[in-house]
């Protein structure tokens, strides 16, 4: 059985002590909690804190992107073995943001994705259509290049590891929410073209992950559906209650 995932995307939030003070609140929320993989992903400056906080939590460390080279002249950019020497295990790569502000293409994303790989880091790799694209009905289409293109190269082994979340653009940050029976049509599309590019025993191990909007009020309804394994949470992962709620209202859902 796929283990749920829910992890929170912290965007361009939280200086290195509101940082601290927050997880130190969270990992006294939710100490014993082991039915759920839990993951924060703060900015980059605070990764160096938040993992002495974190040092034997149940409680998992990601970065929210990655530059592909392993180092050398580009400005401004953090690299794998950067985010592996602070014991860093999990990079968001292709967040819709990064593909609408920094031209984030697919074809970043592979690339992205491949340094990721090799450097033993899990990726959570994000897809998800546009709100003109769903109103035009391309929404599969959309998925389906994204797959393609973001996962050009790789192998079923690799494909195991990766976390795929899908991501409506339309319900990022906006307060609507896919209904879980949208999302979960494209949940199993997605693990239906996993069939297609790799196999059945891959697709059927794959966590693909909700994101749009996900609240404590609306966590058991979509870790309800039978391929939502969990969530890529951003506004409400900022406040620890509503992080709280939202990781123990996974619990015992998929049971
Ligand atoms: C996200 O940024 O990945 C996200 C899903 O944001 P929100 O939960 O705020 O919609």
């Amino acid at each position: 059985m796929r283990k749920i995932i829910i992890a929170g995307n912290w965007k361009m939030n939280k200086t290195q002590i509101e940082a601290i003070e927050f997880v130190n609140q969270l990992k006294r929320a939710i100490a014993d909690i082991q039915e759920v993989d839990i993951v924060v992903c703060p900015p980059f400056t605070a990764l160096a804190d938040v993992k002495d906080v974190l040092l034997e939590s149940n409680i998992g460390l990601g970065a929210q992107n990655l530059f592909w080279e392993d180092s050398g002249a580009y400005t401004g950019e953090v690299s794998a073995p950067m985010l592996k020497s602070l014991d860093v295990q999990y990079v968001i790569i292709g967040h819709s943001e990064r593909r609408q502000y920094f031209q984030e293409t697919d074809a970043t994303v592979n690339k992205r994705l491949k340094s990721a790989l090799k450097h033993g880091l899990i990726p959570i790799v994000c897809i998800g259509e546009t709100l003109a694209e769903r109103e035009a009905g391309k929404t599969f289409v959309v998925i389906k290049t994204q797959c393609l293109g973001g996962l050009q190269g790789i192998s079923s082994e690799e494909m195991k590891k990766i976390i795929l979340a899908y991501e409506p653009v339309w319900a990022i940050g906006t307060g609507k929410t896919a209904t879980p029976q949208q999302a979960q049509e494209v949940h199993a599309f997605i693990r239906r073209q996993l069939q297609e590019m790799f196999d059945e025993e891959t697709a059927a191990e794959v966590r693909i992950q909700y994101g749009g909007s996900v609240k404590p009020d609306n966590t058991n309804d979509l870790m309800s559906q039978p391929d939502i394994d969990g969530a890529l949470v951003g506004g409400a992962s900022l406040k620890a209650d509503s992080f709280v709620d939202i990781i123990k209202n996974s619990c015992g859902v998929k049971t």
